[in-house]
């Protein structure tokens, strides 16, 4: 049988197109917050398959929804409609500010379905001038033409030929910029209520109140990406629910279907209905086996117990990282929200996030960056407190050989 072929590192360097450079190891298997690699080392896991696997690895609940519904139905086409796709909507709209719902497979096919529904919308409600796109510089919503257009990045737009015009971008958490920027031209401004990328940096409540006053003045749809900070990140459903600013379009991706690959465009009753028959599509997007794993995902998310705990090992994790801070130096700042968080490298250690992430690596322990400067964690919603605790252990291993 071809599963007994033997495969390992190199072989990636054969066969792959060379778009990712992974680490050395190959993980096998996974447990809760543990991974084992070929040799059958183990590591904690804080990295959660970037904010993704939000319960964890093989979750038992989550693994009897897949093999449950792998049994009875995976894929009809929208042709049909199916049962799980319509209860995990009716959950949606039940938990959320949305009254309708589009399934898709990414977080850049969310988006790219929420910047084509606001252009579509502005042209039928008012013209075709009215298509201007505003994000934020350091954005990040995906890796489609469309997506990396809007993202504030400029490194993954550039060399990929003619770019997608009418899109501008402001610097984020500042009302002004954007007060400047925006027109009655204006169909969208899309912001990321955490930035996960750019750096883990949460918008300001303030903000995001000035945000919606501004779209509302200039009759544009407020979109926020929540790929990254959704279901229950940042300890709410969505992190839109701490300022109580609610938009006309939310995305949501990663942790929505806990390491299946699903996501979710949510949207408005007014809104809703530019996207008429025939104007969008997707062949997988609301296939009946991602839609009963996010339905199991979100039933077990979307309760105070898991909600809440997101706080307390928000605590735990963000104490031991001060105290890191304090003892070696090297960091200068601890923030994000909920289990979204980043520690800033200090001065000295300016660059090296690529390097912790590899001397952590070796220690048995698995984190992110976000960017250059900033190490970024974003293990499960659920990690036991054990294994923070272990995580933090071999973190202080890791950093030790940084400082030398
Ligand atoms: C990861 C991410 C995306 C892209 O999601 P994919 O599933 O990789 O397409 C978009 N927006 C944000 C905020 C993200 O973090």
């Amino acid at each position: 049988m071809s599963q007994s072929m033997q495969v390992n590192r190199a072989d990636f360097d054969r066969l792959m197109v060379p778009n990712y450079a992974p680490v050395d190891m190959i993980p096998v298997r996974g447990d809760g917050s543990r991974l084992w690699d070929q040799q059958g080392r183990d590591y904690i896991d804080l990295a959660g398959g970037i904010a993704v696997n939000a319960l964890g690895h093989a979750h038992p609940q989550v693994v009897e929804a897949l093999t449950e519904q792998a049994q009875k139905l995976w894929h009809v086409s929208n042709i049909m409609t199916n049962e799980p796709a319509l209860r995990l909507a009716s959950k949606l709209v039940a938990a959320t500010f949305a009254d309708k719902v589009l399934f898709v497979n990414s977080g850049a096919e969310a988006n790219e379905a929420a910047f084509k529904l606001a252009r579509r919308w502005a042209h039928d409600q008012v013209g075709p001038d009215k298509h201007e796109i505003i994000a934020c510089s350091n954005s990040f919503h995906g890796r489609t033409l469309f997506t990396v257009s809007v993202g504030g990045q400029p490194k993954y737009s550039q060399g990929f030929g003619p770019a997608i015009t009418g899109i501008s971008h402001v610097p984020y958490n500042d009302i002004a910029a954007l007060e400047a920027q925006i027109s009655a031209r204006t169909c969208a401004v899309v912001v990321e209520p955490v930035q996960g990328e750019g750096g883990v940096i949460p918008a300001s409540a303030e903000y995001l109140k000035a945000v919606r006053a501004l779209c509302d003045k200039h009759d544009a749809l407020l979109i926020f990406d929540e790929v990254q900070s959704g279901m229950g990140r940042t300890g709410k459903l969505y992190a839109y629910m701490h300022s109580g600013v609610a938009p006309d379009i939310l995305t949501s991706a990663k942790g929505i279907g806990g390491g299946f690959p699903i996501a979710a465009m949510l949207t408005t009753g007014r809104v809703a209905p530019a996207l008429s028959v025939g104007s969008h599509g997707s062949t997988y997007g609301g296939n009946p086996l991602g839609c009963a794993v996010a339905e199991r995902v979100l039933d077990i998310i979307n309760t105070p117990q898991v909600l809440d705990g997101v706080g307390e090992r928000q605590a735990q994790l963000t104490a031991g990282l001060r105290q890191l801070a304090d003892e070696l130096g090297v960091f200068s700042d601890i923030r994000g929200q909920g289990l979204l968080i980043g520690a800033v490298l200090a001065e000295r250690w300016r660059g090296q996030a690529g390097q912790v992430m590899k001397l952590a690596q070796e220690e048995g322990l698995l984190v992110l960056q976000a960017g250059a400067d900033v190490v970024r964690l974003a293990p499960s919603l659920i990690i036991p407190e054990a294994d923070i605790r272990e995580g933090l252990g071999r973190l202080r291993s890791a950093l030790l050989r940084l400082v030398g």
